[in-house]
């Protein structure tokens, strides 16, 4: 039996980030395009981030900024894709932006700037795009995929030569996110790194549980670390647990059962200020001497746990080793986590399709030709700060370039 004409020469399953700004530039290369969606609706974490505004690049990108198995395997589409091509449509555009902090660029009005733009060009670009469409089933047979498709309880098998899966993580499900990247991966040969909720605020049991809820809604500058990394911003305390920028950086970097150390006044060193305090102020109180650094609620619970026995005592009767316990205690807040929020406020997933496994340069899988895995489905999560979005782009771009 012959093979039938392709229906498409490129299908992309997936609406979100990668896959439509890879569509846009498989179509400005000439292809016919076809991009899948289950969702109702392209886009829906493009609409949803950065707070409503989308945090859509970082202008400082580098390899670093990203973890995953292979620190290097971002290099290659990161050089040949910089924030400044990104920026050619920004401005093409007319998106009003502006940069928060840190390299970090957000919309002025509202992240559909940027879905409106994605679709837009794919437009332009001849991308065809079909939503509330599930796929049952797909198959290679000679060089072919069939994709076997429902759509209004209409059965349709689709067929092409290249197919990009850019299903992303599953972070999020309310908004699509699916593990059917990984199911396919696997399909065609490929190994899946264990995959974990990451840019996640951390939960925390016991009486720290009970402390930190009690704080709910405070926010303090710290330095969040563990044996790997330390991140110097924002920490926010919530009646679940830590979260902040500080946290969300470092849950990138966290396996469950590690510690985490918290600077709670990186700008001073606490033990040797209340031991030179003391020699002026005798009669004070711990309290008293700490009162210009800590918001009165978190200095209260920070007494009660750090040192309720000498609540009371005048700074002349505690003894300068205690003193610098209790700072080095406060600069160094050594506490373990009991897990985190889990995918249902991830903005990333960790892990994912083994990026052994796929070209570095090209995005096509080793295992099966012109098969691509970009995206957040591949086993690469960016730190917060416009970095995952810098990867969606810079994956679909040069996938884009290499389709046959
Ligand atoms: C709340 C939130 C805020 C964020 N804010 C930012 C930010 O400001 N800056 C930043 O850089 N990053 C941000 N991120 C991360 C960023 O959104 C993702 O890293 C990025 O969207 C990944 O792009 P992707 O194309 O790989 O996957 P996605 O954008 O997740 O797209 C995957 C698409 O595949 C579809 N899909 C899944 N399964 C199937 C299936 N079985 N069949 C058909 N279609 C399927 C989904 O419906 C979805 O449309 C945020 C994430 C969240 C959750």
């Amino acid at each position: 039996m012959q093979s039938p004409q392709p229906t498409f020469d490129v299908i992309i399953i997936g609406a979100g980030a990668s896959g439509l700004f890879c569509a846009i530039n498989a179509g400005k290369h000439g292809k016919s395009v076809l991009v899948i969606d289950h969702a109702n609706k392209a886009g829906k974490k493009i609409l949803m981030s950065g707070g409503g505004r989308c945090n859509f690049i970082n202008m400082t990108v580098s390899y670093q900024n990203f973890v995953g198995n292979n620190p290097n395997f971002t290099r290659s589409a990161l050089s040949k894709f910089t924030p400044h091509h990104f920026m050619e449509y920004i401005y093409k555009h007319g998106i009003a932006f502006h940069e928060k902090s840190h390299g970090q660029l957000f919309c002025d009005d509202s992240s559909k700037d940027i879905l409106n733009m994605l679709l837009t060009e794919c437009d332009d670009n001849g991308v065809q795009i079909t939503l509330n469409t599930h796929i049952q089933n797909i198959n290679k047979i000679n060089d072919i995929f069939y994709i076997k498709t429902q759509k209004d309880q209409k059965e349709t098998t689709l067929t092409t030569t290249s197919l990009v899966i850019a299903t992303g993580g599953l972070s999020i499900p309310t908004l699509g996110a699916s593990g059917f990247g990984y199911e396919i991966a696997r399909q065609f040969g490929h190994r899946i790194i264990p995959t974990h909720a990451s840019l996640v605020p951390m939960t925390f049991t016991d009486n720290i549980g009970d402390m930190i809820k009690s704080l709910s809604g405070i926010s303090i500058d710290v330095i969040a670390s563990n044996n790997k990394i330390s991140f110097e911003l924002p920490m926010l305390f919530t009646h679940r647990g830590l979260s902040g920028p500080a946290i969300l950086q470092l849950s990138n970097y966290w396996q469950l059962g590690e510690n985490i150390h918290i600077n709670l006044l990186p700008t001073l060193n606490i033990g040797d200020f209340l031991i030179q305090y003391k020699k002026s102020n005798p009669k004070k109180l711990i309290r008293t001497a700490l009162t210009p650094y800590f918001a009165k609620k978190l200095l209260t619970a920070l007494e009660s746990h750090f040192w309720e026995k000498h609540k009371d005592t005048e700074l002349a009767n505690i003894k300068d080793k205690t003193l610098s316990k209790i700072g080095e205690n406060l600069n160094n807040w050594q506490i373990k986590p009991s897990g985190t929020e889990g995918y249902r406020t991830a903005e990333v997933t960790r892990g994912g399709v083994s990026t052994d496994d796929v070209s570095s340069k090209t995005f096509e899988s080793k295992h099966c030709q012109n098969l691509y895995f970009i995206g957040e489905v591949l086993d690469v999560a960016g730190w917060l700060g416009g970095y995952n979005f810098h990867w969606a782009w810079a994956s679909g771009f040069a996938c884009a370039n290499a389709l046959p």
